[in-house]
């Protein structure tokens, strides 16, 4: 069996006495691999060696750090199909969505060989009589990122290359369902020139985050996943002094107007909340077609679909959708659709009991449209994380935009419209931290920065892009004089800058 260990300065770290995760394939329910879960001593041994790396990476010029970079941009890039198989393996995306998240990673590296441009400070000469002042921005020290299972690539480089252009060293606590992905990663970034030290990956569980959480020599944490998770660790992390980002769940809405493109936005619809089986944080999982008609013709459109996409194993070039991560989501996901139908929405397609030939045992899931869902409904409320898209019917663009603005979760939502009026309304005043026009998953290119409102981002800095800049340093301002002539004599009053 394969034994999946730590990876500390530069090298594997064999953990002694080591509890190991099991490790499955979603497509067939075997157990492929087991992973170390770390406990205090291993966090301990990685701080130390992130700790040790910061004095010197923290002083390499941002022009060097840029140049390692370029590099790892480079072996991404040339590795690509061997990480996106060894990411689908454990997750059960499909090849092809698997290199999609790899090209997404893959602008943010290329943003951060920007950093020698982006960390450019501010100058004012003659603040007072002699002196000058600037300001620049600093590394923070050690930082660690907490990443959840359902992108195991790029959620990671949404943040390693963006805290190590800065200057800091970084420890990974990637998801236990999927670890694979990251000791790639760090053997990626070895061979792009990274001093040993500057990246490690710990793999674990609950108690390798509280480690992380209440270590005193980490100064930051950026964290991805649940909610209920994101809310804790933001909590224990400021407690203890750190910056801490906390980016949570979702449950994304898109409106379909009446004078939308219907078919165009079913389209649309489909690969935003059945992609990726609808693991996607900015998934669409909440349709609002605006009056009946629209309604109408939307699920209509939706069910022809649906019942066309192909579910199977990533090793199917012709597989649309993968089975879903264990064994307790694809029961969560059944047991939600059912309360659903309980309590009274219209199961238009049931992907329940969905199997494929050939992997019987995979966790399958069928894209499940559910009609007529109310705000009071479990299925509407909860984030299901699943391929299942719920239809509420509003009868007013203001009661679509109501829902979401209602909503606990404030991610992404979208509008589809032909109408710049109802659109530009939409994007302003919706409560969302990412708005889609006519574009069902407005995930933001690296140069902008990523983060949802409400209960969808606990902290007050989004994720890469400048956003990510000043996350991961922090400012210093330097007042100096260089005088031709200092009066003699001490000055007790509050210094200004009056001639
Ligand atoms: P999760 O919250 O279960 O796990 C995320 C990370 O937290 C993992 O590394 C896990 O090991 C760790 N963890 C789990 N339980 C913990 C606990 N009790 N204490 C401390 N750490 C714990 O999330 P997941 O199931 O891996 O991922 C899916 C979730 O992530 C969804 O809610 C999804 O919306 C969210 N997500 C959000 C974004 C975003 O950008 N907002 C992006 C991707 C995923």
């Amino acid at each position: 069996m394969k034994k999946i260990q730590h990876q500390i300065n530069g090298k594997q770290f064999d953990q002694a006495n080591a509890t190991f995760q099991a490790v499955f394939n979603p497509a067939t329910a075997q157990q492929i691999a087991e992973v170390a879960l770390a406990d205090t001593n291993v966090v301990n041994a990685a701080v130390s060696a992130a700790l040790v790396a910061f004095d010197s990476w923290s002083q390499v010029s941002p022009a060097n750090r840029a140049k390692r970079m370029f590099a790892l941009h480079s072996i991404v890039s040339q590795k690509q199909n061997e990480l996106a198989k060894a990411i689908s393996l454990e997750h059960g995306k499909t090849h092809e969505d698997a290199l999609g998240e790899i090209a997404r990673a893959l602008e943010v590296i290329e943003y951060a060989t920007s950093i020698p441009s982006q960390l450019t400070g501010r100058y004012n000469s003659n603040v007072g009589p002699d002196i000058d002042t600037y300001s620049d921005r600093h590394a923070l020290g050690v930082v660690a990122g907490i990443t959840p299972f359902n992108f195991p690539a790029m959620v990671p480089l949404w943040m390693i290359p963006m805290a190590l252009a800065c200057g800091n060293t970084f420890i990974l606590k990637p998801s236990e369902r999927n670890p694979s992905a990251a000791n790639m990663l760090a053997q990626f970034i070895g061979e792009a020139g990274f001093p040993d030290g500057v990246f490690n990956v710990v793999h674990g569980d609950k108690e390798a985050v509280n480690a992380l959480l209440d270590h005193p020599d980490i100064d930051a944490i950026s964290f991805v996943g649940s909610s209920s998770i994101a809310q804790s660790i933001y909590q224990r992390g400021t407690a203890s002094g750190k910056r801490v980002q906390a980016l949570g769940g979702a449950k994304n809405h898109m409106v379909i107007m009446p004078d939308a493109d219907v078919r165009q936005a079913a389209d649309a619809l489909m690969g935003a909340a059945f992609g990726s089986a609808g693991e996607r944080c900015m998934a669409i999982s909440v349709a609002v077609p605006v009056g009946e008609g629209t309604a109408n013709r939307l699920v209509d459109e939706l069910k022809s679909r649906i019942e066309s996409l192909k579910l199977g194993p990533s090793i199917d070039p012709s597989s649309q959708m993968g089975p879903v991560i264990t064994q307790q989501a694809q029961d969560r996901i059944c047991a939600l659709i059912a309360e659903g139908e309980t309590q009274g929405c219209k199961l238009v397609v049931d992907g329940r009991g969905a199997s494929v030939k050939g992997y019987e045992n995979g966790y399958w899931v069928g894209a499940t449209l559910l009609d007529e869902v109310r705000t009071d409904m479990s299925v509407y409320q909860t984030e299901i994380f699943g391929p299942v898209l719920s239809v509420v019917r509003a009868d007013s663009f203001e009661q679509a935009r109501k829902l979401v603005d209602d909503h606990e979760y404030g991610n992404g939502a979208a509008i589809f419209t032909r109408d710049g009026e109802t659109a530009r309304s939409f994007a302003k005043q919706v409560k969302a931290g990412m708005v889609g026009v006519n574009v069902p998953i407005p995930v933001p290119v690296a140069f902008h920065s990523f983060g949802g409102w409400k209960r969808s981002l606990f902290g007050s800095h989004g994720i890469y892009g400048p956003e990510g800049i000043h996350f991961y340093t922090k400012l210093k301002t330097v007042t100096t004089r260089w005088p031709s002539g200092i009066k003699e004599g001490a000055n007790f009053s509050f210094p200004t800058n009056s001639e």
